[in-house]
C-alpha cells in the first residue's frame, strides 16, 4: 500500500515505515513542529481560562497514538 507524504506529497509504503504516513522522519518532525506550533497560537485571554482543557487535549492525541 502507498500513501501520499502529507508533507511533500512523495509516494511512501505504508507499511513497515516508520515515519508513516510521512516518507521520512524529517518530513514527520516538520509537520509535528507545525501542528504544535499551531497549539500555541492561543489568544492570551482565552488561554487562561482553557489552560485545563488544553492539556486535556494534548493527553488524548498522544493516547491515541
Ligand atoms: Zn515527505
Amino acid at each position: 500500500m502507498m500513501v501520499k507524504c502529507p508533507r511533500c506529497a512523495k509516494e511512501v509504503s505504508y507499511g513497515g515505515n516508520p515515519y508513516r504516513p510521512f516518507c521520512s522522519d524529517r518530513c514527520k518532525t516538520a509537520d509535528l513542529a507545525a501542528w504544535a506550533d499551531e497549539q500555541y497560537k492561543i489568544p492570551e485571554d482565552k488561554a487562561k481560562s482553557d489552560e485545563i482543557s488544553y492539556y486535556n487535549n494534548i493527553n488524548q492525541e498522544e493516547s491515541e497514538c
